[in-house]
């Protein structure tokens, strides 16, 4: 029987764990496969801890990996990838915005020959108008500034065959955005349309500073596009500062003088302006690539309470 593993970060759903589980299991146990639900739990303070342990004892196919503190999504979910075993891997969120009523559909794609089947997000219910016009017009940005076509509303909602998983395993970098180098990857892939319901209890863990820092990720991770807009500030400025002068010239010719210190303290704060920002430009690639090169762990583990884990010591021991 064919093995699938469902990967889901949490942190800090105590509300939510014991009925998405309950859900998936519902889901996963009418079809023909053989399944493991491993949870990340991204370093939560409240109970989703005890909750994951009981679970575990309960069902034997509930595993949960504990990190060592909160690392975020991404990493979360990158060692939720790392420790999965299945045949293929599928990556959801445990708030059911993710619907497992889609398991199904995903494993079909997947049966046709499909490696990686990745969720579009049509709208998501109970969502600010400002968060989606701003994912609507990142992700369009996004597009304009890189090579690779990163999907409209994509999710970290995906099934990939473990060829695909062991492919995305081998990409280590710290400040990622799983999304890009997914699409990144190549392989069969296909999509799968849904609607993201509210969130069943809890609230977003992802604050707007977040939003925006993941949003950066994207964008440097994957564009050095930002780094060759002072190249055309720059030529720009050199432009206006010809014409400048053939104005200068052609009033002194004819014997005028051009009044201007508002036309110096104007370009001065507006070229001081852009160097500066050119400067932070520079900057934030220069902090990617001073976290790149020390080249720490992605991420630590406290506790691993899969199955898998207490057969591989009992053995070792
Ligand atoms: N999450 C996580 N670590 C974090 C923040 C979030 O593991 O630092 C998990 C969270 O528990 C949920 C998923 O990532 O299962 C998506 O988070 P959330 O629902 O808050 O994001 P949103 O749906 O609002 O984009
Ligand atoms: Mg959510």
């Amino acid at each position: 029987m064919k093995r699938i593993s469902i990967v889901v970060p949490v942190y800090n759903e105590e509300e939510n764990i014991a009925h998405f589980a309950a859900a998936v299991e519902e889901v996963m146990g009418r079809l023909p496969y053989d399944y493991e639900l491993l949870f990340i739990d991204d370093g939560s303070s409240d109970r989703s801890r005890e909750i994951l342990r009981m679970l575990g004892e309960r069902d034997g196919r509930i595993g949960s990996i504990f990190l060592a503190r909160n690392y975020g999504h991404q990493l979360a979910l990158t060692c939720g990838i790392d420790h999965a075993d299945g045949d293929a891997v599928i990556t959801m969120d445990g708030d059911m915005q993710h619907p497992p009523e889609l398991l199904p559909q995903l494993l079909k794609k997947w049966e046709e020959g499909f490696d990686i089947v990745q969720t579009v997000r049509l709208t998501t219910e109970g969502v600010s108008v400002f968060k989606r016009m701003t994912s609507t017009y990142y992700y369009r940005l996004l597009n304009l500034l890189t090579d690779v076509e990163i999907q409209e509303g994509g999710s970290d909602f995906r099934l990939m065959d473990r060829k695909a998983v062991l492919a995305l395993r081998r990409y280590r970098e710290h400040a990622r955005f799983i999304r890009g180098i997914v699409c990144s990857l190549g392989f069969r892939r296909t999509t799968v349309d849904f609607v993201a319901q509210a969130r069943y209890a809890g609230s977003s863990k992802f604050s707007l500073r977040r939003m925006i820092s993941f949003a950066l990720d994207g964008i440097l991770a994957y564009s050095v596009q930002p780094l060759r807009a002072g190249l055309y500030v720059g030529l720009m400025s050199a432009l206006l500062a010809v014409v400048l002068f053939l104005h200068v010239l052609f009033e002194t010719l004819r014997g005028e003088t051009v009044p201007g210190w508002s036309t110096i303290v104007v370009c001065s704060l507006f070229f001081g302006g852009m160097q500066m920002m050119m400067l932070g430009v520079c900057g934030e690639y220069i902090a990617r690539i001073l976290q790149e090169v020390k080249d720490r762990p992605l991420y630590l583990i406290a506790c691993d309470n899969r199955p898998q884990a207490a057969e591989k010591e009992a053995h070792d021991g």
